[in-house]
């Protein structure tokens, strides 16, 4: 039994200055944490226990899989950083330090290169596989911005599992049972979650799901179908939807091309306002350079952003053009269009205008649109593609209704990163007809601290946490509000420990306070089911129980107290199963 009177937990009164979210202040305030350096935390007594059952349900269902636990360094040498190319790619992320010796080392982010290298050389037959291993180990992040807490921290706690298949098919069973172990871990631990399509960043890979946990403080932001037969659901980042931009007919003007004056700041607000329409009639451009040194202008619904993501994809190194570079390029800034371009220039445009006779663009010269333009007939496009960041008012890809939006918290994500690693490092297993063959890989990571605090994140009110049974420092705290009366000692004790018999954690808040801050500190902790053993309570052979989550307060016969407390505490358990 956890006694409070022995347990190193300072709560706070006030709110702790520049912690903006929920999240952030209550484990502050609740003791569960302190900030030691920007993005870096020390957990206490009651954090730690609440980050050990996180790590134990999702050891719980890795092992469920088949996937096997070990422990890599975190310190890795630059060698394998070098081997993969990622030295260089991963930028100011990667901490970097030098040995003695002079030897370069990075803090590890991530463990692609050391798992790939782990089995180099010994995991050696199609025999062995599928494999997976996994661990949970401390990470390190030079994040630009390290902010809210434990959600975006520069160390933080993750669990990564890395798989090794002979067949593309193998990697997909993997997946699936990933993505339902994942499925689970969020149940487990009482996240409202949502699996997303997402893109696959720095890790590589095409195949990827990201988990997020619903919250309005989420950095991501999703568009949803709202009909959940349908469940299309993804990121912002690559959420395809289906946009209908229209045509901005002149009256009388026919299918001619018409040059307008428009002595307007080039935006497409302005330009929506002056002609009196709306900015979905309008046609925006954007331009650009790739790596490869090509100009590209792109085309897109005047009411719709241009999505970095899908153009990094289409043309890697995509960057737009300074005002210097336009004007060399001979683009007219504010006032482009596919109708006169430069020649070389390429012109690349949303699909979603591919169903638009007429587009209303620049007309390459200061001052003047041109209405009417017509793709094909006035201009060609060289490229059409999925350009745009999904917007209000668009469908679902998949059932065309109105997609929604939510902000989420990722907490998870997989990817299938298929032959990317082993074939730059050069490793490779023996194939049925003894060839040598690049593994292909799978890579599955989890923010054991970022789930910690969206877990908080989504589960408090204005009294503090609320923490799901599965993983509160304890689940039943007793209140004794006088601790040296000796009944009111022998009851918590016995009960304590029936409890405990029965696979339940108890806290006994046996300090010497008064009861008002007792409470106020049990509601800001938020064990899920308190008993309180007071002296009216004795007289009169009963005993006060409230459930955190609810408020909702009964009162119990001493005789029956336990039994009661087991009852309700299995309630939730299931709940959360
Ligand atoms: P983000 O996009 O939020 O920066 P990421 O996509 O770079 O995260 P992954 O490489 O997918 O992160 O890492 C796996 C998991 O590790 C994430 O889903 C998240 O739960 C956790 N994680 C990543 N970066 C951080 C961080 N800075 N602080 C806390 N947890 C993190
Ligand atoms: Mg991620």
């Amino acid at each position: 039994m956890l006694k409070l009177s022995n347990c190193y937990m300072p709560t706070l009164k006030e709110v702790p200055v520049d912690a903006e979210l929920a999240s952030h202040q209550l484990l502050l305030r609740g003791a569960f944490m302190r900030k030691v350096s920007s993005g870096i935390y020390a957990f206490l007594p009651l954090g730690i226990k609440v980050l050990h059952r996180i790590s134990q349900i999702v050891r719980e269902e890795m092992d469920a899989i088949g996937n096997q636990e070990l422990l890599m360094p975190i310190l890795q040498p630059a060698e394998l950083w070098h081997q993969s190319g990622r030295w260089d790619d991963y930028g100011p992320e990667l901490m970097r330090l030098t040995d003695r010796h002079e030897h370069q080392y990075a803090l590890s982010p991530t463990q692609e290169e050391m798992i790939t290298e782990l089995v180099h050389n010994e995991l050696r037959s199609y025999k062995d596989l599928p494999l997976c291993l996994y661990h949970i180990q401390w990470k390190y992040r030079d994040e630009i911005r390290p902010r809210f807490g434990l959600l975006r921290s520069r160390e933080f706690l993750m669990k990564d599992a890395y798989s090794f298949h002979a067949s593309q098919e193998s990697l997909n069973q993997h997946y699936d049972l990933e993505y339902q172990a994942y499925s689970r871990i969020c149940e487990r631990l009482g996240l409202a979650f949502r699996p997303v399509e997402a893109d696959s960043g720095q890790i590589g890979g095409k195949v990827t799901t990201e988990f997020m946990a619903l919250a309005d403080a989420g950095e991501a932001e999703l568009a949803l179908c709202p009909d959940e037969t349908c469940g299309y659901a993804a990121n912002l980042e690559v959420a395809t939807g289906i946009a209908h931009p229209r045509a901005y007919e002149i009256e009388g003007a026919d299918d001619r091309l018409t040059k307008l004056e428009t002595p307007i700041e080039g935006t497409i607000a302005a330009l929506a306002g002056f002609l009196h329409i709306d900015e979905d009639q309008t046609v925006k451009a954007f331009s650009g350079k790739d790596a490869a040194g090509r100009i590209s202008v792109l085309f897109v619904p005047g009411d719709h952003e241009v999505n970095p993501v899908k153009v990094e994809k289409l043309l890697p190194g995509f960057m737009p053009l300074s005002d210097a570079e336009m004007e060399a390029a001979g683009l007219v800034k504010g006032y482009m269009g596919p109708v006169g371009l430069p020649t070389g220039v390429q012109v690349v445009a949303d699909r979603s205008l591919q169903g638009v006779k007429h587009w209303l663009v620049g007309a390459n010269e200061p001052g003047y649109h041109l209405a009417g333009a017509a793709p094909g007939r006035d201009f060609a496009v060289d490229q059409w593609a999925d350009l745009v960041t999904v917007a209000d008012g668009d469908l679902c890809p998949h059932c065309g209704r109105p997609l929604t939006f939510k902000r989420g918290i990722e907490v998870g994500q997989i990817f299938q990163l298929g032959t990317k690693y082993s074939e730059s490092m050069g490793v490779t297993y023996m194939d049925e007809d003894g060839k040598e063959q690049p593994f292909i890989m799978g890579c599955y990571g989890w923010g054991v601290t970022r789930s910690l605090a969206a877990v908080v994140e989504q589960l408090h009110d204005a009294d503090g946490m609320i923490w799901p049974a599965s993983i509160a420092p304890a689940q039943l705290l007793i209140v004794a509000l006088d601790p040296d009366d000796e009944q009111s000692q022998t009851l918590s004790r016995e009960i304590g420990q029936e409890l405990e018999g029965l696979g339940f954690s108890v806290a006994l808040d046996d300090r010497a306070a008064r009861p008002g801050f007792k409470f106020k500190d049990a509601d800001l902790i938020g064990w899920p089911l308190q008993l309180t053993i007071g002296k009216r309570g004795l007289a009169a052979g009963k005993l006060e129980l409230k459930v955190r989550a609810s408020g909702q307060k009964s009162e119990v016969a001493i005789a029956d107290a336990a039994e009661a407390c087991a009852q309700l505490l299995r309630q939730m358990l299931e709940e959360l199963s």
